[in-house]
């Protein structure tokens, strides 16, 4: 593990945003990278039959195997050799922490370069989200993003994406096959969202995301055969790629960062905002919705006496307000401690106003609950320390 390169970042300056990823080496190619037609191929292109490529994807996508001793249908003479190419192994586990009395598990995975990122777990009843990175590092630089800070490593490749998916359905099932506890027995034992809300700007590594995303929602075994509106795409506010998103025909729920009301705090809080502003991100949030029929989420996370005052709520609910009904809703996050920052979350009495003059403007609010703050594992503290 050792003989990994470490990874180097140089940190961003506050307000630096960064697009383009430093090139490094590629990790080995996955069936989850390829389309149906391109996974064919791929696997005709080593001297087998294409239809081994759907058992494979069988084997990946619903049963979340990759062990070639338990495919038996696939002959046993160069079996081994196509697991190991088609599915290279391509997150190692680092560490697994639990939280909430292991209803919230977070891993640190090791990929092929030594880049680390993380991916969350959270049980609740009836339902399983996945919180996932999209890339290593993010160069978005918000600042009281613990993963902002760090800059960004490197885009993740799709089947480096949807393999954090998988892994979570495989830690699913291995809890129910050992049994699990009675509680968890009801629950689903699939994954069912997931959240784009780990490391990385995702809408900056688009062909990545969009493809892992047709992977989660292909129907088995092509993919994981999950619902679109199950999946949430959460964005700093590239507008550009929020339109492109609108137009792919996969109805994911967006989430906007917005963070603060006005152009003047949110150039600080979220830097994107000197390219596109509060109103320009809006107008895009709202054209999604027109375009999707999805009521599209405003994250905005509560910083004490940063933007939590009455008169921001007021602002935010107006500009909401303004651009129609039922389009919308808000989802107030206390702020999560990171490092170094200055910054805590907005008192409770605080968020108590916030929340209810939103609700007096006729925008639904609901304050999104903080699991996994103690383990690092809460929005925004995503920073991969193996420490
Ligand atoms: N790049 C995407 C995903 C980021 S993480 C985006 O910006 O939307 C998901 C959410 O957590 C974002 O709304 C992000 O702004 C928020 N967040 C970041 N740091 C946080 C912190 N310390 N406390 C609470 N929320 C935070």
């Amino acid at each position: 593990m050792t003989d990994l390169p470490t990874p180097s970042t140089k940190k961003p300056v506050p307000g630096q945003l960064t697009f383009t990823a430093p090139r490094r080496g590629k990790p080995p190619k996955h069936l989850a990278d390829f389309d149906e037609a391109g996974r064919k191929e791929a696997v005709e292109a080593l001297g087998h039959k294409g239809f081994r490529a759907k058992q494979l994807s069988t084997h990946y996508f619903e049963h979340f195997v990759a062990d070639p001793e338990q495919m038996t249908d696939l002959p046993a003479a160069g079996r081994a050799e196509l697991v190991e190419t088609m599915l290279p192994t391509l997150l190692t586990s680092v560490r697994t922490l639990n939280a909430d009395e292991g209803r919230t598990v977070k891993q640190v995975w090791r990929l092929f370069d030594g880049a680390l990122v993380e991916s969350v777990l959270m049980r609740y009843p009836g339902r399983v989200t996945m919180c996932i990175s999209s890339q290593a590092g993010c160069g978005m630089n918000c600042p009281f993003c613990a993963t902002g800070q760090e800059g960004l490593t490197r885009n993740l490749t799709t089947a480096e994406i949807v393999e954090q998916v998988v892994a979570g359905a495989r830690m699913l099932r291995e809890d129910a096959l050992a049994g699990g506890d009675d509680e968890s027995r009801a629950e689903p034992l699939r994954v069912s969202n997931v959240v784009f809300m780990g490391m990385g700007e995702a809408l900056a590594n688009y062909r990545q995301a969009i493809n892992a995303i047709h992977r989660l929602v292909d129907p088995a075994p092509a993919g994981l055969g999950m619902s679109a509106r199950h999946v949430t795409m959460s964005t700093v506010g590239l507008v550009p790629a929020i339109d492109k998103l609108a137009k792919e025909g996969i109805p994911v729920t967006l989430a906007l960062s917005l963070h603060a009301p006005d152009d003047e705090l949110r150039n600080e809080l979220v830097p994107i905002n000197t390219r596109w502003t509060v109103d320009e991100a809006l107008d895009a949030a709202y054209r999604y919705y027109e375009a999707t029929g999805r009521r599209v989420s405003i994250e905005y996370a509560l910083i004490k006496d940063m933007n939590d005052h009455a008169w921001r709520a007021d602002l935010l609910g107006e500009k909401l307000r303004a651009r129609g009904k039922g389009w919308v809703h808000v989802n107030p996050i206390p702020l999560n401690p990171t490092p170094g920052s200055k910054w805590t979350a907005s008192r409770k009495g605080v968020e108590q106003q916030f929340v209810e003059r939103l609700r007096a403007h006729g925008i639904p609010t609901t304050v999104r609950d903080t699991r996994g703050s103690d383990i690092d594992g809460a929005c925004g503290q995503l920073a991969a320390s193996t420490a």
